[in-house]
């Protein structure tokens, strides 16, 4: 084996035994005292008890309503506040970083900072399968991830070089995370190799027409997969991706195009929508909020993007982006919308020099801009980043809110998040699956 390899195999085993976690098996883990925000939207519960048993959540019962189970460590969390693991809904993972050594340190900075779960929105899936099978199985300290195959109109491949170098070595628009549709695909066997990728998901990016998305949209739920949508695969609109079913659609600025006259040809004009003369509470943005309640259509709203896109650069913006981002947000919350947290990151800020491994996940931020600007509690926030984000990922069942038989994925907080959304970054330690990772990195 050549040296420089040989070391830097040693470097990645030094770096997994460094954040490797304490084992989920053993006695029972009895957190006491804890004040439990449980990710429903229900107040916070002073003075419980969370009985752990290996990787679930065994019990939540008010302080000595039960027996100390025999053997229990307990842990008291008096002035402590416990929330469910924060799941970013919207993350672009491959691209971030240089070489794979550096997606370690990486996604042990996102779980030390509350992240227990991620929805990765499209990248290489050679890459991301891999990383997903390592975190999902605890062999990494990493946030869960869950993942998407993208398809779009065979032009976006060769405009968008994004989708180029997440396919390298594939035949352009033909790989199976990668795929061009046109209206002759024989649409069950291209969501048959999406699925083969090993995505939980088809993410719906540009360039499809109504009848194509409604197509895929059907054939991707009979065979088990999700959809989670772009708001601009123009020519369809997000009125036509609501009705054609699909579970998810991102980017709350780009509703604008439900009640513009028409939509660009070209997806690429998607963020310059007329802000200054397209209310958000234009009527057929309303009747698209009603269609997405009856359909269960979760808004992945990612305020944040935006917020640095229109400060950073401008010109590649609406004029009014942000404002309006923030007032359709409030609205469709208003109406009864389920919204999730997404930062459309890699999950965390970014310097000139890549992502800051010393800075709170991206999460925290979008949760705050929920609150300051759209009309969002503290305890809607993080049902948005946990309960609602867990639904957009398929993940209901298993995560998302503290309950009986739930996984043991929370956060332990030594501020009141109810008092200050900032109190998310306040970390005492993380569980994740039952497993308990430090902010010092233990
Ligand atoms: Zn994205």
């Amino acid at each position: 084996m050549p040296t420089r390899i040989f070391m830097q195999c040693i470097a990645l085993l030094l770096l997994s035994m460094l954040a490797a976690p304490l084992p989920a098996a053993g006695p029972p883990l009895l957190l006491i005292h804890a004040t439990i925000i449980d990710g429903t939207g229900a107040p916070a519960q002073a003075n419980m008890t969370l009985d752990i048993r290996g990787e679930r959540i065994a019990g939540i019962y008010p302080d000595r309503s039960s027996p100390v189970p025999k053997g229990a460590r307990v842990e008291n969390l008096r002035g402590r506040y416990v929330i469910p693991g924060l799941i970013d809904a919207h993350v672009h993972l491959t691209g971030a970083e240089p070489d794979f050594a550096h997606y370690l340190p990486h996604l042990h900075a996102m779980l030390r900072g509350g992240v227990t779960a991620i929805r990765d929105m499209a990248g290489d899936d050679r890459l991301i399968a891999y990383l997903a099978g390592q975190a999902n199985s605890d062999a990494l300290a990493s946030p869960d991830i869950f993942y998407v195959a993208l398809m779009a109109g065979p032009t976006f491949f060769t405009e968008d070089v994004r989708a180029q170098e997440a396919s390298a070595g594939e035949p352009l628009g033909k790989a199976p995370w990668m795929q061009a549709i046109t209206p002759t695909t024989d649409i069950p066997l291209a969501v048959a190799e999406a699925k083969g990728s090993g995505a939980t998901a088809l993410k719906l990016y540009a360039n499809l027409s109504a009848s194509l998305v409604a197509k895929i949209t059907a054939e991707a739920h009979r065979q088990g997969l999700r959809v989670w949508t772009h708001a601009t695969i123009f020519p369809a609109t997000p009125g036509d991706a609501v009705a054609a079913g699909v579970d998810t659609i991102s980017h709350s600025p780009y509703l604008v195009w439900e009640a513009a006259p028409k939509v660009p040809d070209d997806y690429r004009g998607r963020a310059l929508g007329d802000f200054a003369h397209i209310r958000p509470d234009a009527p057929r943005i309303l009747a698209l909020f009603e269609a997405m309640k009856q359909h269960g259509t979760i808004l992945d709203a990612t305020l944040l993007p935006f917020a640095d896109e229109a400060r950073h650069h401008s010109k590649n913006v609406g004029a009014g982006i942000v404002p309006w981002s923030y007032a359709v947000t409030k609205l469709a919350h208003r109406q009864g919308v389920l919204i999730d947290v997404g930062t459309d990151s890699s999950g965390l800020p970014a310097d000139a020099h890549g992502p800051e491994l010393h800075a709170l996940p991206s999460v925290h931020a979008e949760m705050a801009l929920l609150v300051e600007h759209c009309g969002f509690t503290p305890i809607e926030a993080i049902q948005a980043a946990t309960q609602v984000s867990a639904a957009a990922m398929g993940q209901a069942a298993q995560r998302g809110t503290l309950a009986p038989g739930k996984r043991a994925d929370l956060v332990v907080l030594t501020a009141d998040p109810t008092r200050d959304i900032r109190n998310t970054g306040k970390i005492m330690f993380v569980l994740k699956n039952g497993r308990t990772y430090r902010p010092d990195g233990g």
